[in-house]
């Protein structure tokens, strides 16, 4: 059994059972202005994000996403450095409102929450992490932004 399907059969053992400090501090973008960085998206969000634009769920994927090698559909990155398109020059998401629900999910993703040791890590790059306006996130908030963010990964490969 992988480590993560560990994590959520042992949900209640996990280290983060009793919540974790967190606060998303507006305007930061630091979880987004990662070159490379990867967007999953499940149908829903496509849905949601397509009619924001007023497009078709079809117009919106080929204009606006990739695909992976095993065929999901990702958000497109620009070409000039491989950040988001979506991600303003002064770091703020210009589709904020209707964001995919990875992006929601952060910093509760599974690769952050698989360890305290991952966690840190996490932190080191989030200022949102411990932050002194910091609220505690509990245990079952921090589930449901894991579901979200595991129904992202698993993503979608048809229209
Ligand atoms: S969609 Fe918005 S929140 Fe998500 S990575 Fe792009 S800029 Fe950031």
């Amino acid at each position: 059994m992988a480590r993560w399907e560990r994590m959520f059969r042992n949900r209640d053992d996990s280290w983060w059972k009793n919540g974790v400090n967190f606060t998303c501090i507006p305007d930061c973008g630091r979880c987004c202005d990662e070159p490379g960085g990867i967007v999953y998206l499940s149908r829903e969000d496509a849905t949601r994000i397509a009619k924001n634009f007023d497009m078709t769920v079809k117009d919106w994927l080929s204009k606006n996403c990739r695909t992976t090698l095993d065929g999901r559909f990702v958000l497109e990155s620009k070409p000039e450095d491989g950040r988001c398109i979506y991600l303003a020059p002064d770091k703020t998401c210009t589709i904020y409102e209707v964001k995919p629900s990875q992006c929601s999910a952060f910093p509760f993703w599974r690769e952050n929450l698989v360890s305290d040791r991952a966690w840190q890590k996490t932190k080191a790059m989030c200022p949102g992490i411990d932050h002194p306006d910091a609220i505690v996130i509990d245990g079952n908030a921090i589930w449901v932004k894991l579901e979200q963010d595991r129904i992202a990964e698993d993503g979608f490969k048809f229209i």
